[in-house]
């Protein structure tokens, strides 16, 4: 692809140059803003029903709330207001009049959300209340990038409140696995799920739990959060209800969420240097098929066996480019750009043989395919790139991590290598600090499944039971 930067020469150009030339964002006339195009759309579309699923599969149903958050809600929860106001936007005029009261712009929905919790929630009988929200939401970036950081982005939040502790930490849990599940078979990037430490957890949570995964570059992605709110919302918003035994209690809360960040790590995990690589399940177009001929006699012997493909192809998404006005090189450069796993080439040789040449994106492997076999292979090969994108990020990640036990081990590696550092942390925030401090590495979290290991802290050398993850973030 011409004037696409290669991913060696600059990685963050590169990831640049991909969005805009595979056309699924664009630069916003608003400050921090991205338009996200039709193809990028068609994507994020495609997250949504297959997200929106599993979350309604785990017996959540959707709603919907304001926009606008009165600025004294956002103030009832203290940890969440010092968090969260660097980043908001303000409304404080409205029909051309000051307002009495200033209404924020939603960063996220917890406040508004438990104001009509405290409504509606009295008694045990009203528990749980498993709600899910798809929205934009906004917080000013000062160093925005396209659907890593942009000032208005869209995501689901899930918002839901119980009778019980133990409760609200199974419901944490299971959305976290929702998430991991999502990302692992449908994005095909493999991720490492566990708890946040203290100095990282959501602003008014009491533990959040987090889902990381590693990009083609080494840098660590945040890819979806969930948070156990324990009762400090519930105490804020006096969302209390009557027990079994007749007393009343504060609910029990959490909240979690995936956004549009996630197409940036599609991009970022899959990508090469000929633009996209998108996995199949989640592809706008698992496959394109391109009809080759130069005269009306060589187009009448290739368009009834394009026909026949395309019909053989039902179930699969397929898109004929039968487009005259642009050339085969064209054709084929902006397929590859855009990621389209599979292109189907059916010229007049192939057309006398009955078959078609199917092209993978990801390996650039080729094959004849007998036109009467193609709906058939195509499925397949879609089902063996799906798993193999999935093993070759997953084989890079392992490829890419450490395990360091010495302090300038991990300051070299930290420099030098990237990658995922997995070394002993003593638990305390001061060395947490100062490792951030020295290394620009942060703690990605506490692998849920990790093993106990008895160390020391590679800052302070105090005992440790287990590795924890460093890496550079996004
Ligand atoms: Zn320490």
């Amino acid at each position: 692809m011409k004037g696409l930067t290669k991913r060696s020469d600059d990685f963050a150009g590169w990831y640049t140059d991909v969005i805009l030339k595979a056309e699924l964002a664009d630069y916003a006339p608003t400050r921090g803003c991205m338009v996200i195009r039709p193809y990028g759309f068609g994507l994020w579309e495609n997250m949504v029903v297959q997200l929106d699923r599993m979350i309604k599969e785990t017996g959540h149903q959707n709603a919907y709330f304001p926009l606008l958050v009165p600025e004294s809600f956002f103030q009832q929860e203290s940890e969440h207001v010092e968090g969260f106001s660097p980043e908001c936007a303000v409304v404080t005029h409205g029909g051309g009049k000051k307002l009495e009261e200033n209404l924020m712009v939603r960063p996220t929905s917890e406040t508004v959300i438990c104001s009509m919790y405290a409504k509606w929630i009295q008694s045990y009988r009203d528990l749980p209340v498993l709600i899910n929200q798809w929205a934009n939401v906004f917080r000013w970036e000062l160093r925005p990038r396209l659907f890593l950081r942009t000032t208005e982005f869209l995501w689901q939040e899930g918002h839901t409140a119980h009778a019980t502790e133990a409760e609200a930490e199974d419901e944490t849990l299971k959305m976290l696995d929702v998430y991991r599940v999502f990302a692992e078979e449908y994005m095909a990037i493999p991720v490492i799920p566990g708890p946040k430490t203290e100095s990282e957890k959501f602003p008014g949570a009491l533990r959040t739990y987090t889902i990381e995964g590693m990009m083609g570059d080494g840098k660590a992605l945040q890819m979806g959060t969930s948070h156990n709110l324990g009762q400090n919302f519930s105490k804020a918003f006096n969302i209390n209800f009557q027990t079994r035994e007749g007393l009343r209690e504060f609910v029990w809360q959490t909240s979690w969420g995936m956004s549009t960040r996630t197409v940036g790590a599609i991009v970022l995990v899959h990508g090469d240097d000929k633009g996209l690589v998108m996995p199949p399940r989640l592809a706008p177009y698992q496959s394109v098929i391109i009809p080759i001929w130069k005269d009306e006699a060589e187009r009448a012997a290739v368009l009834p066996c394009v026909d026949q493909a395309s019909k053989s192809l039902q179930g699969v998404r397929c898109k004929v480019d039968d487009r005259e006005q642009y050339g085969l090189g064209w054709k084929f450069s902006e397929w590859e750009v855009k990621g389209v796993p599979l292109r189907v080439e059916i010229g007049p040789k192939d057309a006398a043989s009955r078959q078609a040449v199917v092209v993978r994106r990801d390996t650039g492997a080729k094959q004849a395919i007998p036109l009467d076999r193609l709906g058939d292979e195509v499925r397949t090969l879609l089902g063996t790139i799906q798993r193999e994108m999935f093993e070759r990020a997953a084989a890079f990640r392992e490829q890419q991590t450490r395990r360091v036990d010495e302090y300038e081990t991990l300051k070299r590696v930290a420099a030098e290598e990237g990658g995922f550092i997995h070394a002993h942390w003593c638990g305390s925030a001061a060395c947490e600090a100062t490792i951030k401090e020295e290394t620009k590495n942060t703690i990605r979290c506490l692998p849920l499944h990790r093993e106990r290991e008895s160390g020391r802290c590679v800052s302070c050398g105090a005992p440790s039971d287990g590795r924890v993850i460093f890496a550079q973030a996004y």
